[in-house]
């Protein structure tokens, strides 16, 4: 095989040869002659295209020809316009409809999980010592606490993977109660409240900044809070931090993973540095796995509003409640009227990189990456503040950008995130596993040793999406034991958290 047609509306295929199809490659199967090189996951027209007719791919239009196109011509970002984004409000009363899958949902409902179970009756995937902050200003100090804890003390408590501090830019210098103010506060507060992070966490605090200990953890007991304006200088600090963390240690070692209903699982999908390829294999190996861990009753979110904003009608119809509907397109708004405020148009999302790899715009994006969300109806919409509570699928409300999504679903209560990429990304975070797949054969095989599961198999159709599928639902369920390691985490690749923030500095 050397192309792929989607869907049969498709007037467009993918090219999934390696090193391209050079031009005058006869493709028997759609009686078409290449009329110029054709890259690796770019696409070919099926037929003559005339200028402003539609290109369809998905079996949605994506763009128009903003010029002809001859049968066997390459279609890329050069020759094909965008399409204006749909208005939202006209999609409120589209009938509810769940589209046909084709596949066997699996049913998980003997499966459990491996996981720490919390006192606040949430379950972690991973036993760390959260140490969380305030404010920037304090993040020195800590960090340095943390490298005397992680090189000096952990390996004295077995039982423990981790020390991290929760650190960002975030805490003072702002304008604490602008209108926007409340998105990187709740992002803040409830990540000391993810499952991951919440047991015997520790918070410190400056003293005099505006987000002050009251406002960001008043669920953390008065004796974990330490605020450096208080000590003696850096040693009493660094006694006070490390003393009080030795005690917690002590207590985080005694736990044992336990057996766990998948109800008790958050998972989130994410992709980055996507490619032509993200909605033909790794987003719909993502989309097979969500749809069987909704039905086991998992929690299950997918994400990235400017990623999702083309498909919204496809999203829509999959909500049954109005006020559920309309609370996504009130936040999808919302972030509308962000970017326009800068004057961002719909260039801004693709990145280059995305382009090289054969996606035309943002809705040839957007079509790809809402695969992840598999087919299940759509059971709730959680805003920037808030904490996933609903099982089944969810939308959780979060930019796209990899590490500021990372952190939002972080915040959301998500404990592990399965991220596709197409063009390869070593994204990684510390406070929960992220298992990488990749979309394409190329980069499973150019980065073995970081990607986690190669989708490529389901392009060149060595591999089914049952069984691409079912490998991923069992690395979910081992990765969440502690069972399996994913490849970043065994490598200590780790970014940085990045909170979204709306809101003015002053
Ligand atoms: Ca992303």
């Amino acid at each position: 095989m050397q192309v792929i047609k989607i869907n049969p509306k498709d007037n467009v295929v993918t090219c999934i040869i390696e090193e391209g199809l050079a031009e005058n490659s006869q493709i028997p199967e759609f009686h078409l002659s290449t009329q110029s090189n054709i890259p690796f996951g770019h696409k070919i027209a099926l037929e003559d295209i005339p200028q402003n007719n539609p290109i369809i791919r998905y079996g949605t239009t994506i763009g128009f020809a903003k010029e002809d196109i001859a049968k066997g011509g390459l279609v890329d970002f050069h020759n094909v316009s965008t399409t204006t984004s749909s208005k939202l409000d006209d999609l409120l009363d589209i009938p509810f409809a769940i589209q046909d899958s084709g596949y066997q949902i699996p049913d998980l409902s003997d499966r459990t999980f491996m996981g720490y179970a919390n006192s606040d009756g949430t379950v972690g995937t991973k036993n760390i010592l959260a140490i969380h902050t305030t404010v920037q200003c304090v993040a020195g100090v800590v960090n340095r606490a943390v490298d005397y804890l992680r090189h000096n003390v952990l390996a004295n408590y077995p039982e423990v993977e981790d020390v991290v501090a929760i650190n960002h830019s975030y805490g003072c210098g702002v304008a604490i109660n602008s209108d926007s103010s409340y998105v990187p506060q709740a992002i803040i507060t409830n990540i000391a409240k993810n499952p991951n992070l919440v047991e015997e966490s520790i918070a410190i605090g400056l003293g005099c900044e505006k987000f002050t200990m009251t406002r960001a953890f008043e669920h953390i007991p008065l004796e974990n809070q330490i605020i450096l304006q208080e000590e003696e200088g850096f040693e009493a600090m660094m006694e006070r931090i490390i003393s009080l963390a030795e005690k917690k240690l002590d207590i985080l070692n005694k736990r044992q993973r336990q057996a766990c209903p998948l109800d008790q699982l958050r998972l989130g999908v994410q992709c980055g540095g996507s490619d032509s390829f993200s909605g033909i294999s790794a987003n719909n190996v993502i989309g097979y796995a969500i749809d069987a861990f909704a039905k086991a009753g998992a929690k299950v979110g997918f994400s990235e509003i400017t990623e999702v904003r083309d498909g919204s009608q496809k999203l829509i119809e999959r909500m049954r409640d109005p006020a559920l509907r309309m609370k996504f397109v009130d936040i999808v708004s919302w972030y509308d009227h962000y970017l326009e405020s800068d004057h961002v148009d719909r260039s801004a999302n693709p990145t280059p990189g995305n382009l090289e790899g054969g996606l035309i715009n943002i809705v040839d994006k957007a079509m790809g990456s809402i695969n992840k969300s598999g087919f299940s109806e759509i059971k709730d919409v959680v805003a920037f503040d808030e904490i996933i509570h609903t099982p089944g699928v969810n939308f959780i409300a979060t930019s796209a950008s990899d590490f500021v999504c990372g952190t939002s679903q972080l915040a959301a209560g998500v404990t592990l995130q399965v991220f596709s990429t197409g063009r390869g990304t070593p994204y990684n975070l510390r406070e929960y596993p992220v298992i990488k797949l990749s979309t394409n054969q190329k980069l499973g095989h150019h980065w073995k040793d970081l990607i986690d599961l190669d989708c490529g198999d389901l392009l060149i159709g060595s591999r089914s999406l049952e069984e691409l599928g079912t490998d991923l639902i069992d690395l979910i369920i081992d990765v969440a034991s502690g069972k399996t390691n994913t490849k970043a985490d065994h490598y200590q690749l780790f970014n940085d958290l990045v909170v979204f923030n709306p809101a003015p500095i002053t």
